[in-house]
């Protein structure tokens, strides 16, 4: 296929065309939020399921007109009023939402009557004050939803709205488009993880994974961490071979997609499946890459994957996460429209556009009663110097614009158009709210955790830690814990559900091992914790000290079945320190 540069317009549809729907599935009322609905909604019966009262005060027969009248029941929200009849000349009781009684055809409000009591302070008789007219106050039965009523249609988005709507009509389970789970894995020989304190020159902290992973988390995504990969094609390569078998529907990359001749993505996504395109004409973002990988198993039951390549740049990634990737997930779950909605901005300030390229300008977009035109409006003030490695250049950004290739100045004022990156009201809640991965062991030293999109995951949680001075100090990569996180995720059915919901890599000493077991059994209740790694006989060998140190119930015959399992591979087994036990409801396995 050619190199040359396709614009983002092209790529977004030739990305959108690849995505196909993935197949409904029945979820729960508790479940559907946010969720786009695959079925039609019918109402099996009318609301009001009978005519309802709309204020406090009595039924009456509207050709009575006022004057005073005997009460002869009550009909309250939640009872019929007792099948009493309300003939000419007498009246009945009312709450709002009360079934309007036979022979009633109006109500009047208390508002609108005085209450006359006999001797003994018993109500007895009601002064009509108005008169009326029959239907007054009433609403008839179905007036709201018609049985038969198509309430909602296949293609709606169920919001806090629709999900009443369910519950009103009295559907508890519905189909819905399931979203897709998506892989992350950052590729590069000088990444290291962002746990390391002191960097080797030469070396960066990974940022790209967890930007990613919570780019994909806030879109609802389920998430698997794949990890560093060094510049390597056969490590790359195993990567993505155990990737693409375990079940995910998109594939996320970053890095290795330049013109380096250690850039190795670009031909791997090539050979494993069907290359779209390999450039975008685009500032930031041109080294995009994008591909689908077709179904492996002959039979064709599994699912086609997405695989983009995005550029290693941190805002060059995340800015081609929000242009081609959210459209992309969006499409997989089901919406209409997958593409960000865009609104005309005026500029606080003049913008120098790219000579060449379109630019995605990071901004701040804000609604002001005065946008610089004397009408109200929104008005986009920059986030500065725009460089693509700098992640500062789209921190609170909430929208992207569009700034067309100019060797002419735009001026303050001019009119862009605004690519709505994140919701625009959160602008000020983002900024108070303390970070979700804000976490810090007493050693100093933060783990990466990576939450599953599910708000209520279903099934078992899973978390598993990688416990390595090596790969926490960033000198080699994790090769057993990306291995954990897709066997787990692969055999999730046959696991009732069980999922990886985070992972975690410290070093080999106790107290950093301690703090991320506790919090992950204390605090984030999982139910299944894995650890990888440090029990053997070195010094530094300290998992199952801390572990043991930790757990309040020790399963003795879970250890004695990983022994007989293990020495099924290595008799070396018989040498293993293992510790499992129980602390709380979590399950702690090593
Ligand atoms: P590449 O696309 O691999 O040539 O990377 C382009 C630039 O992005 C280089 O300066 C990399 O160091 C940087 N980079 C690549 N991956 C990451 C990452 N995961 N986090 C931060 N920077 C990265
Ligand atoms: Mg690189």
């Amino acid at each position: 296929m050619s190199d040359r540069p396709i614009s983002s317009d092209e790529a977004l549809q030739i990305v959108l065309s690849a995505a196909r729907r993935l197949p409904p599935v029945t979820v729960s009322l508790h479940q559907a939020l946010g969720r786009i609905l695959a079925e039609d909604i019918t109402a099996p019966d009318p609301l009001p399921p009978y005519p309802a009262s709309i204020k406090d005060g009595y039924a009456v027969v509207a050709s009575d007109g006022p004057g005073d009248y005997p009460v002869v029941t009550e009909s309250r929200a939640g009872n019929d009023g007792l099948g009493v009849v309300v003939t000419p000349g007498t009246v009945a009781y009312i709450t709002t939402g009360g079934p309007v009684p036979d022979g009633a055809d109006a109500v009047v409000q208390v508002e609108d009557t005085k209450l006359l009591l006999d001797s003994s302070n018993k109500l007895r008789q009601v002064r009509i004050l108005k008169g009326t007219s029959p239907g007054v106050d009433i609403r008839p039965m179905g007036s709201d939803i018609a049985k038969g009523d198509i309430v909602l249609k296949s293609g709606d988005r169920l919001g806090p709205p629709e999900i009443g709507l369910l519950a009103t009509v009295g559907v508890i389970t519905v189909k819905v488009y399931p979203i897709p789970t998506i892989a992350v894995l950052s590729t590069g020989d000088e990444l290291v993880e962002p746990t390391v304190g002191c960097l080797a020159r030469g070396q960066i902290r990974d940022s790209n994974r967890a930007m990613i992973l919570a780019a994909a988390t806030e879109q609802q995504c389920r998430v698997v961490d794949l990890g560093i990969a060094c510049d390597d094609e056969q490590e790359i390569e195993k990567t993505l071979d155990s990737a693409f078998s375990s079940g995910i529907n998109i594939l996320l990359t970053s890095g290795g997609v330049s013109m380096g001749d250690r850039d190795f993505v670009k031909p791997l996504l090539e050979k494993k499946g069907r290359l779209y395109f390999q450039k975008v004409h685009m500032k930031p973002g041109k080294p995009l890459v994008f591909a689908e990988i077709l179904p492996r198993s002959a039979d064709n039951t599994s699912n086609t994957i997405l695989a983009f390549g995005l550029p290693g740049n941190p805002v060059s990634c995340l800015v081609c996460f929000h242009l081609f990737v959210v459209p992309a997930i969006r499409h997989l779950s089901g919406w209409t429209h997958p593409h960000l909605p865009r609104v005309q901005a005026r500029l606080k300030q003049s913008i120098k556009p790219d000579p060449l390229r379109p630019e995605f300008h990071r901004s701040i977009i804000t609604w002001q009663s005065n946008d610089g035109s004397g009408l109200p409006g929104f008005v986009a003030e920059s986030t500065g110097q725009q460089g693509s490695s700098r992640l500062l250049s789209i921190k609170s950004a909430n929208a992207l614009l569009e700034v067309p290739a100019s060797s002419c100045t735009v001026p303050a004022g001019a009119s862009v158009a605004a690519i709505i990156i994140s919701d625009i009201s959160s602008l000020s809640s983002y900024r108070s709210q303390p970070s979700a991965q804000s976490y810090h062991s007493e050693s100093g030293y933060r783990p990466l955790e990576v939450n599953a999109c599910d708000p209520q995951p279903s099934g078992f949680k899973v978390a598993i830690l990688t416990v390595s001075d090596t790969v926490a100090a960033g000198k080699g990569p994790d090769r057993s814990g990306p291995r954990a996180v897709s066997v787990v995720n692969s055999s999730s059915e046959r696991l009732g559900g069980a999922r990886v919901v985070a992972t975690a890599v410290v070093p080999d000493d106790v107290q950093s091992i301690r703090d991320i077991l506790r919090r992950w059994c204390d605090i984030d209740n999982m139910d299944l914790v894995l650890t990888l790694g440090g029990t053997g006989f070195t010094p530094r060998d300290n998992t199952p000290e801390a572990t043991k140190a930790l757990i309040q119930k020790e399963t003795p015959g879970l250890l004695h079945v990983m022994m007989q399992e293990s020495l099924k591979v290595t008799p070396f087994a018989m040498l293993s320190r293992s510790a499992a036990g129980i602390r709380g409801s979590t399950l702690v396995c090593q």
